[in-house]
């Protein structure tokens, strides 16, 4: 057995984020004699609405050992390609965001050049014929990707939509079955020590004491440790990203099990459409400066394929992050890290790689202020590289038909952003500020479904004369076609390998 200085870590929360890094911490440590402890109310319950992902979450399940068939059945999960944006540029419009590069980088140069080029030459241009994932998802197929793929063209990655209570409770049972002990309670107050500030111990509302030498805390928005107890600051970034508020609705399953998350653009925000195998999940998140409660939730009710199930759900939110994930003895994950708008489905990614620097970073021998700021450093750095993709959905909208998108329109936006819009108008160059969780193709979606095309491309492009290039692109496009005409309907797909129990 190892040696560790933790002895007792004592986790605030019970929600998606507590769940899963009781799970992750007791799995990865468990050579070390550390007591695991999480504290939950179900007087206060958990926010309960994140319910898409984004393909990490599978290395996530894989770290713990999970069987994809358990976790499907057991989550009510379906399958998930990528996402589905529909009238974000202009109304009536779509395009998709695939987990997967477009065509095949030709002679070093990447593929999206060469679209430019073929644009110039009015040859098919448009990247979804050059992407097997997007085609899959537009006739509703899905297909595992093959481990090996024989080609670039037939790689892509995948991720789930699921019930997020039953990722908890699956989570939980994973968990408390490695020693975690769980307390059912409402904290009422945090003790900290004098004389350096660190956390000593929580008491709960019926006087049980609680001590511990480490704490993590995902208690949600209220940030109960991190915010309340040891006044850790925000950086609030509403002027970039103005929706604060949202409304969320089950509903009937949908008629049709589409393989991704829909975002259809709204007056002051835009809707969400999540597929589960035993219901769909919808939310509208918008700007309250430009709507309504009362006029989001008409708007919410109004957009919905299949019949409600619940009441709707209203939650307000201060988009932005934590100045610090770790500050004293208190490591912040979920919620009470931060938060970024779901239109990107990125938030239990940020749980997912929290823990991941928790564990790298664990304090064994005591907490190091080097690692400390190196933790918070990159915290930062990934909040600010996703505020940045999810800005540039709004400020590259051709919308203008209500003050919220005309407001869009005319923002400021982060210096960071601006640097990236110019370089890709000058010659198509995707700048990365890399580690990002968006690659470049993401970006390259983004700039094509907003119709911002490049002035240029990389003129290497050009190695390829008229006629290969036109031969090149018609075999790639043959090749996505005949391919994503073969799988199942992702309905057959989840029928014949993992249906949940009814
Ligand atoms: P919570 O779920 O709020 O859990 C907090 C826990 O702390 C609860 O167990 C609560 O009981 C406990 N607690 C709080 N105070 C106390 C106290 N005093 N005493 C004891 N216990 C306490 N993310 C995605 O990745 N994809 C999505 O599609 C997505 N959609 C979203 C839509 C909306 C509208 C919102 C608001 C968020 C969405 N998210 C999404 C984010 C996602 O919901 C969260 O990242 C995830 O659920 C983790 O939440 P959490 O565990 O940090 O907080």
């Amino acid at each position: 057995m190892s040696h560790s200085q933790i002895n007792h870590l004592v986790i605030v929360g019970g929600g998606t984020a507590g769940w899963m890094a009781a799970a992750s911490i007791s799995r990865q440590l468990a050579n070390f004699p550390i007591k695991i402890t999480l504290i939950e109310s179900e007087d206060i319950g958990t926010v309960g609405v994140g319910e898409a992902t984004i393909p990490s979450i599978r290395s996530y399940n894989d770290s713990l050992g999970i069987d994809e068939i358990d976790f499907i059945k057991a989550t009510q999960a379906t399958f998930k390609l990528g996402i589905e944006f529909r009238d974000w540029r202009e109304k009536n419009s779509r395009f998709f965001h695939p987990f997967a590069d477009y065509g095949i980088d030709l002679n070093g140069v990447a593929f999206h050049h060469y679209l430019t080029r073929a644009q110039s030459l009015r040859l098919p241009a448009d990247p979804a014929e050059y992407s097997f994932a997007t085609q899959l998802a537009w006739q509703n197929r899905f297909a595992q990707p093959h481990p090996n793929p024989p080609s670039p063209l037939a790689d892509f990655g995948y991720a789930y939509h699921f019930d997020a209570g039953r990722y908890a409770q699956f989570l939980r049972a994973y968990a408390e079955a490695r020693g975690v002990t769980r307390i059912e309670g409402k904290i009422a107050n945090t003790e900290l020590q004098p004389d350096n500030g660190n956390i000593t111990a929580v008491t709960l509302d019926d006087g049980r004491r609680v001590s511990g030498d480490f704490y993590v805390d995902c208690s949600g928005f209220r940030g109960l440790l991190i915010e309340q107890a040891l006044h850790t600051g925000y950086d609030d970034w509403r002027q970039w990203l103005p929706c604060d508020s949202a409304i969320a609705v089950q509903s009937d399953k949908a008629a049709e099990l589409t393989p991704y998350t829909r975002t259809t653009a709204k007056a002051a925000g835009w809707q969400w459409r999540i597929p589960l195998q035993h219901r769909t999940g919808n939310g509208y998140v918008y700007a309250s400066e430009f709507c309504q409660q009362d006029e989001a939730e008409a708007t919410l009710l109004s957009g919905l394929d299949t019949t409600a199930l619940t009441e709707p759900r209203r939650f307000q939110f201060v988009t932005g992050k934590r100045k610090k994930i770790w500050h004293k003895n208190c490591f912040a994950l979920g919620l009470a890290s931060g938060f970024l708008e779901p239109l990107e489905s990125t938030s239990i990614s940020l749980i997912q790689t929290g823990i991941s620097k928790l564990l790298e970073f664990f304090p064994h021998q005591g907490i190091n202020r080097a690692d400390q700021n190196e933790v918070n450093r990159q915290h930062s750095h990934e909040f600010e590289r996703i505020r940045d993709f999810l800005i540039l959905h709004y400020k590259a909208s051709k919308r203008s038909d209500t003050p919220f998108w005309q407001h869009c329109r005319q923002m400021a936006i982060p210096d960071t952003l601006a640097h990236k819009m110019d370089v890709f108008n000058s010659r198509g160059k995707v700048v990365m500020l890399e580690p990002e969780a968006f690659e470049r193709d993401s970006w390259v979606t983004m700039y094509w479904g907003f119709n911002d095309l490049p002035q240029d491309y990389d003129r290497r492009a050009d190695t390829l004369s008229d006629a290969q290039l036109a031969e090149q692109l018609e075999k790639m496009r043959t090749a996505v076609k005949q391919a994503s005409s073969q799988p199942l309907s992702h309905e057959d797909f989840i029928q014949r390998h993992c249906a949940a129990p009814n």
